[in-house]
């Protein structure tokens, strides 16, 4: 698949009232993206990945998750892309936030020189089972001390928190229970917390109630991110809602990498290309540039085996827009 700069005139740009003047992508394809692909993707690979989405002017690249491999195998290669990524002078400015799910995998990311870790928490008890093998509260319990320490050896924590709008077994999700999970992740240090639409279900009238509630319990809109998936068609929708409440940080992934194992379909997360594209229309800065990124998703699917889902690749990569 090749793909080019779209004609300077797509999108139009035309500002809209009560939208921040930049967005700062948190880029998650090689994490949350390829730790849901079926396909195995060589460590070069995915080292070359990171580079592409840093050369078209990504500052912040989730790079892997130091998860026990017998999780995520997909991610057993954390160690040695960490220490490929963090050694390369070309990446010098790029944030490569890592998760840690567990003392262990902080230590595994402490010893490797990690600046940015990132936690994640379940705001179900059904899906905190799913995946921590849990209740929320001892999930809690165990990520306080992880925190604790992250933050005494220098390192800034973000909190992903799940299933923050609905939950494949219990159904609608209670903003007050989504709020008291934020409240603990934010108290135990957490700079940024990242809202997780896991199964694609959010509105966005339940995006204003939720981050309303959260303002009302105390948690400042500057520190939370939205992390939407687009199953239902509803992520940009979703996405624009939060930037008009004031949010600034918005999760994506290059190419819309990585399904969820959990929600009905395999169309998961927010695809960085269709978010740059609303952006661009809107002029809403990013400096990220298009074109070289939807290239880099060209490039990976070819290596995965399957067209990227996001609409604006596809798009992009049609004949009328190859140059003749
Ligand atoms: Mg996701």
């Amino acid at each position: 698949m090749t793909t080019t700069e779209p004609r300077a005139e797509l999108p139009m740009t035309v500002p809209a009232d009560g939208l921040p003047a930049r967005v700062r992508i948190h880029e998650v394809g090689p994490r949350d993206g390829l730790q849901n692909e079926q396909a195995a993707v060589p460590v070069e690979v995915k080292a070359e990945f990171v580079r592409r989405l840093a050369a078209a002017g990504m500052d912040t690249v989730e790079a892997t998750s130091f998860v026990h491999p017998r999780w995520v195998p997909q991610l057993a290669d954390a160690e040695e892309l960490y220490r490929e990524l963090s050694g390369d002078p070309a990446l010098s400015e790029v944030r490569l936030p890592v998760l840690v799910p567990n003392d262990r995998g902080l230590d595994r990311a402490l010893a490797l020189g990690a600046r940015h870790v990132a936690v994640f928490a379940s705001a179900t008890e059904t899906f905190a089972r799913a995946n921590l093998n849990r209740t929320v509260d001892e999930a809690l319990a165990m990520f306080e001390p992880v925190a604790a320490r992250a933050l005494a050896a220098g390192a800034e924590v973000r909190g992903y928190l799940s299933m923050c709008f609905g939950d494949p077994w219990e159904g609608a999700v209670p903003v007050e229970q989504v709020v008291r999970v934020s409240r603990a992740l934010i108290d135990m240090g957490c700079a940024e917390l990242s809202l997780g639409d896991t199964i694609g279900v959010a509105t966005p009238g339940h995006v204003t109630a939720l981050l309303t509630a959260l303002n009302e319990a105390g948690v400042p809109t500057e520190r939370i991110a939205v992390h939407f998936h687009d199953t239902y068609g509803q992520a940009l929708s979703n996405t624009l809602t939060a930037l008009r409440h004031g949010v600034t940080t918005v999760d994506a992934s290059a190419g819309g990498l990585g399904g969820c194992p959990y929600a009905r379909s395999a169309t998961g997360n927010l695809a960085t290309e269709d978010l740059l594209w609303m952006l661009r229309g809107l002029g809403v800065e990013t400096g990220i540039d298009l074109g070289s990124l939807a290239a880099t998703s060209g490039w990976m699917a070819t290596h995965l085996g399957r067209p990227s889902p996001s609409r604006t690749v596809r798009a992009l990569s049609a004949p009328s827009h190859k140059e003749s």
